[in-house]
């Protein structure tokens, strides 16, 4: 397995529709950018992967990076780690993040995929786990009180135990309304919990946290800018509810910034921003060391995988970014997902979805 070579890639992007739009008191994901990996070995196998851009104008220069990179890795052993520290060398200088980070971390995804398939196992048994069901939360969007209540609602009727929705409404009153709807249509025994997405000050989210305290959030996700761990940490000191972020970490090294000083009770790793299953694979050690619950942000196929073998495994986010480019072989039943049947991450295209929403 080790003489496999990579012999190059294919970056295709697309732009595919969203049940509902992920609408966030910080801006509206009203479609999914995409971009599809395909990765061409010597030998008979072809890893595959995503990367999401969040906003279609990053689609094109996402692309053009992963075309780029294609004669760096070409000739190179299907060796993952091996890869990180010729991309680490590579973009020392300019800085292994944004872009560049994005690039670097789908192809790791889909190296991974490949040395699983030439393995003929599931990605989760080749890194050592069993596939196991995997207690799942359904995500929602900001979709106002009627719209967030009906969801929650059929997500409770469909088995989950826990959802999420989006808050940061103009008002505080308004936030409270959304989740004392969903509480009355879920009951007790289904948790709620809330993402501000950013949107507060840190005075803010600690006066609109005193008041969510009272409503038994799960958790309180991002309640102010994401780069600012302190003020998470002084939120965090302030009430008496599991603070939760981690999903606009680029690589470990953020990820660690932001436990050393406490800002998080919980915390929730992109597969793609914290670079791919490697970089996931020192964010579950990190998560570990600190005994911190893991759960997972979008990518819901690869995350499953990596979260079944991370040791403080909590949630999985299910929210499906690529649903209508992929065979559905990631399967939510009672509130769990269940994966891991085919060799790989499971992620196979469907064709002639692919060439209809092509960028
Ligand atoms: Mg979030």
């Amino acid at each position: 397995m080790t003489d496999i070579r990579i012999k190059g890639l294919r970056a295709r992007a697309v732009n595919v529709p969203l049940e509902y739009p992920v609408k966030t008191a910080v801006g509206t994901v009203a479609t999914s950018p995409l971009v599809l990996i395909d990765l061409y070995t010597d030998a008979d196998v072809v890893g595959t992967a995503y990367v999401f851009t969040y906003t279609p104008l990053a689609l094109k220069p996402v692309q053009r990076m992963l075309e780029e990179l294609a004669p760096v890795i070409e000739g190179q052993p299907l060796a993952p780690f091996h890869i990180d520290q010729l991309f680490q060398s590579k973009f020392r200088l300019i800085g292994n993040t944004g872009i560049v980070k994005i690039a670097t971390a789908g192809i790791d995804m889909a190296i991974w995929d490949a040395k699983a398939k030439a393995a003929k196992l599931p990605l989760v048994e080749l890194l050592g786990g069993v596939a196991k069901p995997l207690p799942s939360y359904d995500s929602h969007s900001m979709d106002g009180v009627e719209l967030a209540t009906q969801r929650a609602k059929r997500a409770a009727e469909q088995g989950y135990s826990a959802i999420k929705t989006k808050i940061g409404y103009a008002t505080l009153a308004e936030d409270l309304e959304v989740v004392r709807s969903i509480r009355n249509a879920v009951g007790d025994d289904v948790q709620i919990m809330v993402d501000f997405n950013q949107s507060q000050t840190v005075p803010e989210a600690i006066r609109r946290g005193r008041a969510l305290e009272q409503e038994g959030v799960a958790w309180i996700e991002e309640p102010t800018v994401q780069y600012d761990y302190k003020g998470h940490a002084r939120v965090r000191e302030a009430l008496n509810v599991p603070i939760q972020m981690g999903e606009n970490w680029f690589g470990p090294e953020e990820m660690s910034l932001a436990l050393s000083v406490g800002a998080c009770d919980l915390a929730m790793v992109d597969l793609m921003k914290i670079g791919g299953v490697t970089g996931w694979l020192r964010a579950s050690a990190l998560a570990d060391d600190a005994r911190t619950p893991l759960s997972s942000h979008i990518f819901q196929e690869f995350s499953a995988h990596v979260l079944a073998v991370s040791p403080t495994c909590h949630w999985l986010e299910r929210m499906d970014m690529a649903g209508p480019v992929l065979e559905p072989l990631l399967k939510f039943k009672d509130g769990n997902a269940h994966f891991g049947d085919v060799p790989g991450a499971g992620i196979v295209w469907r064709e002639k979805e692919v060439e209809r929403y092509k960028v």
